[in-house]
């Protein structure tokens, strides 16, 4: 009896190892897709647990800048607010995109910069994601990196919403205060939004007369 249940397990298991090898197999597929979810911005320490909805203000904010520059290829996003986010970054995952952010940070430069303040914000995040899935397009620097062609992508938002140079100016004020960790040097991110602006028929004389270099002296992040 003992070999012949041996014999019977020994013929299970080839069949249930060959399903545990394809089922680790669809596993790496899947959640190795997980791992290298593009992840933008200092948000390491993202846990999804602390997810809340967004304020009526900061989403019509978000609607607005989405209307301007998204087409097709960004597909939905949710837009979230996380206090495990230091200011914000954009996540790409197989089930979708998350713009994610510190309400303590988009409280901060909403007080100091006005209610328009998160629109450059929520504008680089959505820059990312139409970088990650279009790539560098045409008007484009080579030798820049993501955070630059998002900043372009910026400042391409911006010119779509055509706004008065007052809050155009607030806008960019907060948007150079986010995220200064992992950015390149502000005048480099001011030549991207400036080509950005351009490219997409913003008005020269709003941006020329701006102290665009000025504003990445200020420091108006609560996690500098
Ligand atoms: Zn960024």
């Amino acid at each position: 009896m003992k070999p012949r249940v041996l014999h019977r397990r020994r013929r299970l298991a080839l069949p249930a190892c060959l399903a545990a090898l394809a089922l680790l197999v669809v596993a790496t597929a899947v959640f190795g897709q997980e791992v290298k979810d593009l992840i933008v911005g200092p948000a390491t320490a993202y846990n999804p647990i602390h997810d809340h909805a967004p304020s009526a203000l900061e989403e019509s904010q978000f609607r607005r800048v989405y209307d301007a520059l998204c087409d097709a290829s960004c597909g939905p996003i949710k837009l979230t607010r996380n206090i495990t986010v230091p200011t914000a970054a954009m996540v790409v995952q197989l089930r979708g995109a998350r713009l994610i952010y510190s309400p303590t940070f988009m409280d901060t430069i909403m007080k100091i910069y006005g209610p328009s303040a998160p629109l450059g914000v929520f504008a680089h995040e959505l820059g990312h994601l139409l970088d990650f899935r279009r790539g560098n397009v045409g008007w484009m620097h080579n030798s820049w990196d993501r955070e630059l062609r998002a900043d372009s992508w910026a400042g391409c938002a911006l010119a779509k919403l055509n706004m008065p140079q007052r809050d155009t100016s607030g806008v960019l004020q907060a948007l150079a205060q986010s995220p200064t960790h992992s950015h390149p040097d502000w005048t480099k991110r001011v030549e991207a939004l400036k080509k950005g602006y351009a490219q997409c028929g913003g008005q020269p004389h709003i941006l020329d007369t701006l102290p665009l270099e000025q504003y990445g002296q200020t420091s108006a992040s609560p996690n500098q």
